[in-house]
């Protein structure tokens, strides 16, 4: 599927019209995709608290298209939230490469953006985009439901700009980014 998606833009644009059946695509697409996040979710701390508050009653996160998935194989977004140890950091790069493309990352709270309150800790990863590519950031100590809530709102704006004619599809694309899955930089 990946490879006919990737594809896809040359044979449009090859036929007259193609560009608006590429547009149209596109726009399906990107609206499956948003209405479709499953995250892996990845409690590990205190924040994993406030993420497990966004999936009850009160905030229903079901209702945004947000299922969670215990397996990476069937995820396309990984939500890291708590305290990621240099010890977590490994485990996190392995999962991260099990899940298919295109795959998200978000990091919620002040110890996945930057360390939080153990910045100086010896055993802690400064921020998981030293080990991953982050989407969005949400910040805060911890972020209520309601900035979960919105930082899955930006993401889905992200996706509704994914074209298929710049490496939107669904093959593994060239990564950006630090890798360190040793976390010894971190
Ligand atoms: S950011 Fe604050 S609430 Fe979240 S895991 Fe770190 S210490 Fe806990």
């Amino acid at each position: 599927m990946g490879i006919i998606l990737d594809k896809f833009p040359l044979i449009a644009k090859a036929i007259p019209g193609g560009q608006v059946v590429l547009t149209s695509t596109d726009y399906i697409i990107d609206l499956g995709r948003k209405y479709s996040l499953w995250p892996l979710t990845f409690g590990l701390a205190c924040c994993a608290i406030e993420m497990m508050v966004a999936y009850a009653g009160r905030f229903d996160f079901d209702r945004f298209g947000v299922i969670p998935r215990p397996s990476p194989r069937q995820a396309d977004l990984l939500l890291i939230a708590g305290t990621v140890t240099k010890k977590m950091a490994a485990p996190i790069v392995d999962i991260y490469h099990q899940m298919p493309e295109p795959r998200f990352v978000m990091a919620m709270g002040s110890c996945a953006n930057c360390g939080g309150p153990f910045y100086d800790s010896y055993s802690v990863v400064k921020g998981i985009d030293r080990i991953i590519p982050v989407d969005v950031y949400i910040p805060g100590c911890p972020p209520r439901p309601e900035a979960l809530i919105y930082g899955v709102m930006e993401l889905q704006k992200k996706i509704m700009r994914m074209k298929l004619e710049r490496g939107g599809g669904a093959t593994v694309q060239a990564e950006k980014g630090s890798r360190d899955p040793a976390g010894e930089d971190a």
